[in-house]
Order: structure tokens, then C-alpha cells, then sequence
């Protein structure tokens, strides 16, 4: 072998090596790279993956039912408000039509998907037509249905998203005003004319020179004013019970014998008059409520009177009562007289409803409002009223407070 061809295989060997060498770098720098590649991959999976359960949880944490809506009309995303409101799993893949099934719900839906700008819409819907179904049981209930177009995004199509609010305690709410506002004013309007006519009378026919009329005629009004204020301090009453103040009451102990003394002496002339039996029936003299005296007397008022006024013949007999039972205060009022028929009873607490619907202006007893006051006074309280009653042996209104250890009897009266 010669010298050239040593020389000549040694510098193929060194290309050789060398080539190699590069090679392998080579092969590092592309495992390297892919290592890299897929590391940043998986970081980007993961982040994506953080995205969307932060999406998910920030949409599923909402109370509204939120819902994106394809151009067909298909469910892309539902939020869990929107699977329990539909009562389903999964919403995802179905179209509106398949997931509500009242009519004039999907077609507000659908006019929402099919506008470009942003549409609100309340509607009512009864109970068999709500997207609860079965698990509807409040009548009625009032949604909002929000909808706006989301714009297309790169090789995404457009979405429509859609928001249901419901808005049943507040439709409610404004219902029940509603309904005061009218009665009040209907209450008010018919003392209002009576008024109005007899002041008429008086001046336009030149009657105020016979004195016997002038007098007879401003009884007639002074009876009618009477029953306005009343009607109005009853409404006083209930709005400031009803205020939403967080604590409208005075809460104080008190003896609730006094009390009961106290509320038998307001009613003595009208008890005398009827010539009224009243009994007591305290399981403890010393009977001690914490609560607001003001508003108890109130009730116990209007408890009684209302068994004197419902009941203006002889042989009336009022039980008032108050014992302890499981922990709670039981406090009572009940009589022997006519008492109110079983078809009225759920009734009898609303706001100016009466039994008897035919009487005239003259006859009306109270203002309407006598039992509601009681209601929301015992409520304030955290208390609860029920009545029973079979006419002409006992019809009893039942109060039952609850007693915390705050409001155990401790204070020396
Ligand atoms: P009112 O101011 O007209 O008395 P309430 O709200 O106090 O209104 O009572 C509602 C209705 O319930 C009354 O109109 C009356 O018909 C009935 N009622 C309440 N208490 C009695 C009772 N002790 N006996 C018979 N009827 C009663």
C-alpha cells in the first residue's frame, strides 16, 4: 500500500467521521426539536383545556340558562342552568324545536336567531307550557329571553346566543302591587263618591239651612272618612311591614296578658255592646313574648274584633290562649259564632278579600285588611297564623312564633 493511498483512506475516514458526527448532531438537533415541539404541545393542549373548563365554569356558575345557537337552529353549548331548566343531560346537538316545546317560547327563540341586532323579550307561559315542565308547579312564570348574534370568526360560522332569565318572583311581585293599587283605589273611591254626593247636597241644594239634614247628612260623611283613614292607616301598615327594611320591628319582651288587657280595653265598648263572653287561657300568666308589642297588638286587635264584628248577636264566646308546644309560643284567638266557610278559608289572608262579597257600602265591616296585617305581623316575626273553623262551635286563628334562647323569658316585668 502506498503512502497516497494511506493518506487517501485516512482523509476518507476523517470525511467519514466527520459526516457522522454531523449527522448524529443532526439527529439530536431534530429529537431535540420534536421533543420540544411536542412539549409545547401538550402545554398548549393544556392550556386550551384550562380554557375551556374556565369558560365552562365561568357560564356554568351563571343562574341564567345560557345556550350558543348554530344557524340551524342546533345547540352548541348549554350551560348546567340550561340543562336543568330543560331537565336534560345534554342539550348539545339538539335543535330549539326538540328542546322547548311551547310555541311561543322556540318561536321568541327563533326570532331571536333570525335577527341581527340583539332582541329582548318577556313572555308569561303557563304551567304545563314551561321549559320546567313536571318540575313546574308555581301556575305561572314569566321569562326574559335574551338573544344577540355572535359574529362569525375566521372559518367559524356565526352563533346566536341566548340567555332565559327567569323572572317569575318578580312578575309576581308586580302582580300583587298591581292588584293592592287597584283594590286600594277601588276601596277608596266608592267612601270617596259617597262623600263627594252628600257634600253636593248639602251646598248645590242649599240644604245646610235644615240643620235635622245637615247633621243627618255629615254623620253619613264623618262614617266614610272614618273608614278612609282606616283603610289607609291599614295600608300604612302593610307597607311598612312589607318596606324591605331588614328589621322593621321593635323587638322588646313583653307580657302578653297585658297585651291582651290592653287590646280588651280598645274593644270594651264594643264587647260591652254585644255583651260578649271573653276567656283567658294562659298555660303561664307570666307569659313573655320578644317581639314587637305594637304590631302583636295589632293582630290580637284585629283577631277579636273581628270575631265581635263578625258575630253582633248574643251568646258570643272568644277564647284568647297562648301555651307552649315543641319548643314554640301558641298563641290563640277563637270564638263560637257563624265562622267562615271551608270553600274560603285559603283565602281569608289576602288583601281585602272578604266572605261575604254581597253586602252594601253600609254594611261593610272592615277594611279587608284586618287578616293580612296579621299575616305579615306574625311573619315578621318569624312566626306563622293558620285558621280552621266549623261554624257555630269554633273557628280559631292559630299563631305559632318560634322561641330562640335569646327569647327565653329572662327579664324581670
Ligand atoms: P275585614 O277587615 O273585612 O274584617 P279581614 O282581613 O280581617 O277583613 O277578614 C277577612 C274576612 O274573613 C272577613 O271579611 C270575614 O268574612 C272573615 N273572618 C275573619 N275572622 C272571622 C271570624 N272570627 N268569624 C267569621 N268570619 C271571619
Amino acid at each position: 500500500m502506498t503512502l497516497y493511498t494511506v493518506i487517501m483512506l485516512a482523509l476518507l475516514a476523517a470525511v467519514g467521521i466527520t459526516l457522522w458526527i454531523v449527522f448524529r448532531r443532526w439527529q439530536n438537533d431534530i429529537e431535540a426539536h420534536q421533543n420540544e415541539r411536542s412539549t409545547w404541545q401538550r402545554l398548549m393542549q393544556d392550556q386550551l383545556l384550562q380554557e375551556r373548563d374556565d369558560r365552562d365554569r365561568l357560564l356554568n356558575a351563571l343562574s341564567d340558562a345560557f345556550l350558543l345557537v348554530d344557524e340551524n337552529q342546533r345547540i352548541r353549548f348549554a350551560n348546567e342552568a340550561a340543562s336543568e331548566l330543560c331537565n336534560s343531560q345534554s342539550l348539545a346537538n339538539r335543535t330549539l324545536r326538540e328542546t322547548f316545546i311551547d310555541p311561543r317560547l322556540t318561536g321568541a327563540l327563533i326570532k331571536g336567531l333570525e335577527s341581527e341586532d340583539p332582541i329582548r323579550t318577556r313572555i308569561t307561559l303557563s304551567e304545563h307550557a314551561s321549559p320546567r315542565r313536571k318540575a313546574e308547579n308555581r301556575g305561572i312564570s314569566a321569562w326574559i329571553i335574551d338573544t344577540a348574534r355572535l359574529p362569525a370568526h375566521g372559518k367559524f360560522p356565526p352563533l346566536t346566543r341566548i340567555i332565559i332569565r327567569d323572572i317569575t318572583p318578580e312578575y309576581l311581585a308586580e302582580q300583587i302591587r298591581k292588584d293592592f293599587v287597584a283594590n286600594a283605589s277601588h276601596e277608596l273611591r266608592t267612601p270617596m263618591a259617597i262623600i263627594n254626593g252628600y257634600l253636593e247636597n248639602l251646598l248645590d241644594d242649599d240644604m245646610l239651612e235644615d240643620r235635622e239634614t245637615s247633621k243627618r247628612f255629615l254623620t253619613v260623611m264623618r262614617k266614610h272618612a272614618g273608614r278612609m283613614s282606616r283603610i289607609i292607616e291599614d295600608m300604612l301598615v302593610i307597607s311598612r311591614l312589607e318596606s324591605g327594611e331588614e328589621n322593621p320591628l321593635n323587638i322588646e319582651p313583653f307580657k302578653l296578658l297585658d297585651c291582651i288587657q290592653d287590646t280588651l280595653e280598645r274593644l270594651e265598648s264594643l264587647i260591652r255592646a254585644q255583651q260578649a263572653e271573653i276567656q283567658i287561657k294562659l298555660s303561664d300568666d307570666g307569659m313573655v313574648i320578644h317581639g314587637d308589642r305594637f304590631y302583636w297588638t295589632q293582630a290580637l286587635f284585629n283577631l277579636i274584633e273581628n270575631a265581635l264584628k263578625q258575630n253582633p248577636r248574643p251568646g258570643l264566646k272568644i277564647q284568647i290562649g297562648g301555651d307552649l308546644e315543641g319548643g314554640r309560643q301558641r298563641i290563640w284567638v277563637s270564638d263560637n259564632g257563624i265562622g267562615i266557610p271551608r270553600s274560603d278559608l285559603p283565602f281569608i289572608f289576602r288583601r281585602f278579600y272578604r266572605v261575604d262579597k254581597n253586602h252594601t257600602q253600609s254594611e261593610i265591616k272592615g277594611t279587608g285588611l284586618g287578616l293580612s296585617i296579621v299575616k305579615r305581623a306574625i311573619e315578621a316575626h318569624d312566626g306563622i297564623i293558620t285558621a280552621t273553623s266549623t261554624p257555630g262551635t269554633e273557628t280559631k286563628f292559630l299563631i305559632s312564633v318560634p322561641i330562640t334562647p335569646s327569647q327565653r323569658p329572662a327579664l324581670e316585668l
